[in-house]
């Protein structure tokens, strides 16, 4: 986990916390929360976290790789203002680094930013699609930049890649403000990953949790999860509070 982007997005409001014993909606147990909707309100931290996400994709002489998208591309509704903001920072560096038409011609005129949105076939499953006027063809033979809030098993970031794979676009890489399922570069089959935040969400069974068989203290915060109810039924286990 990058402590200066856990320590920016707690700055935010964001609640992160690992090594603990939480009880999640599901039920499930687990040591790790994470709840990023305070930058979501929030543009000039939403502008931060474009800055960072865009960091990889920009003019070489500006830092490294400098493999810059012609198209940045996500999940709707979470990853558009990550994915519009990631978009945006690729596109003012650019702007400062090539400040002559020659140097200027090897970038795009504009970085570009499309989101795919969840549908349901006939067959009541859901899968993403690029269907907005004008969207898919901004991906025909372009490089695109996925981009994610939180990545949890990868489903979506995998519907996202399909989708921009399908309408003829190259994916170059996936960036994410939250890893939480253990994501590679490998296994989600493209070149680059870069989480800013990478957090292991294992999750049990609350029957067989061993968080519970060590007890480590259960989290009781009202806005940390279930913590609260699930003490209440167990009252000799030992608990704590994170926030007061
Ligand atoms: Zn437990």
């Amino acid at each position: 986990m990058s402590d200066e982007a856990l320590e920016m997005v707690t700055n935010y409001g964001c609640r992160v916390f690992d090594g603990e014993h939480f009880v999640y909606k599901s039920g499930m147990h687990g040591p790790a929360y994470i709840n990023v909707d305070p930058v979501l309100y929030q543009p000039w931290a939403l502008y931060s976290i474009g800055r960072k996400l865009a960091e990889p994709y920009i003019p070489a002489g500006l830092r490294s790789s400098g493999v810059v998208p012609d198209v940045v591309a996500d999940p709707a509704v979470g990853g558009i203002s990550f994915g519009l903001m990631t978009a945006l920072a690729i596109n003012e560096r650019i702007d400062a680094f090539a400040t002559n038409p020659t140097m200027r011609e090897q970038y795009p005129e504009q970085v570009m930013h499309v989101f795919a949105e969840k549908q349901k076939t006939n067959n009541g499953q859901e899968i993403f699609v690029i269907s907005r006027t004008g969207f898919a063809p901004q991906c025909k033979g372009k490089k695109v930049l996925v981009v994610e809030d939180i990545l949890n098993s990868g489903v979506s970031t995998a519907g996202v890649i399909e989708c921009v794979r399908a309408a003829g676009g190259e994916v170059i890489g996936v960036a994410c403000l939250v890893s939480r399922g253990g994501a590679t570069a490998e296994l989600l089959g493209v070149p680059r990953f870069d989480a800013l935040i990478d957090i292991n969400m294992l999750q049990y069974d609350a029957a067989t949790c061993p968080l519970c068989a060590e007890r480590r203290p259960m989290v009781v915060d009202d806005s940390l999860g279930k913590g609260k109810g699930w003490a209440e039924k167990h009252s000799d286990y030992p608990t704590k509070f994170l926030l007061n």
